[in-house]
């Protein structure tokens, strides 16, 4: 009996050390959005969001890390969804990663000079659709990396404000609002932690 109370201790300090770990950055007043900075890999939610390319046969950044994380079987997947357009979502199982059910693979704008109206309905949609596919699988926690900000070029304040404005909107629809418990930005950088953390009082209160 000892010993099994032992491993309990163990077993809770080792929560307790995984929950520390979680370096959220700012939260709102809603309590539904959250900024936390971590490798999105290691988050703990119903879906992961990855910033994908057309293909969606894997890349760099944030996407390489995903399909690192998850295994094979998430690039055999991917095969046979014929790719996605600019702006759309598609879903996929998680594989290895086994602290999420879902990834949603989402395709951001590429910004070669500025930020055309185009682009950033393209970046809204990424967040929105992404949203939407969440709503309908059932998945009521999403964690989202700043899409399109690495490789793809996208200012990196610009992207905030189109990102943080795609979910403010979603979650002001109250159906939809009553699918999803959770949405983080999940940035990576001190900028962007900057950034959110500086924008998602103003935006959500
Ligand atoms: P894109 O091609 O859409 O620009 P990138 O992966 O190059 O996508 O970059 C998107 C964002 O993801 C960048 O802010 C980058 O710092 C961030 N990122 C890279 N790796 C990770 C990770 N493991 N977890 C969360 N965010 C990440």
């Amino acid at each position: 009996e000892v010993v099994a109370e032992e491993k309990e201790v163990v077993a809770e300090k080792k929560e307790v050390v995984a929950e520390k770990k979680l370096n959220i950055i700012a939260e709102a007043k809603n309590d539904k959005v959250k900024v936390i900075a971590e490798n999105i890999t290691t988050l703990k939610v119903d879906a992961i969001v990855n910033a994908a390319n057309k293909s969606l046969l894997g890349g760099g950044g944030v996407d390489g890390a995903i399909h690192r994380a998850a295994g094979r079987g998430l690039l055999a997947e991917c095969r046979t969804l014929g790719g996605c357009k600019t702006g759309e979502a598609k879903i996929t199982k998680a594989y290895n990663i086994k602290t999420v059910k879902a990834v949603i693979h989402t395709v951001g704008p590429i910004v070669y000079e500025e930020v055309t109206e185009e682009l950033e309905e393209d970046l809204y949609n990424c967040y929105k659709n992404s949203l939407i596919v969440a709503a309908e699988n059932n998945l009521r926690s999403i964690a989202f990396p700043s899409i399109s900000t690495g490789i793809y070029g996208y200012p990196k304040e610009e992207a905030a404000i189109t990102a943080t404005k795609a979910v403010k909107e979603f979650l002001q629809d109250e159906e939809q609002s009553k699918k999803i418990d959770e949405v983080i930005f999940c940035v990576f950088g001190k900028e962007d932690e900057e950034i959110y953390s500086d924008l998602l009082p103003k935006v959500f209160g």
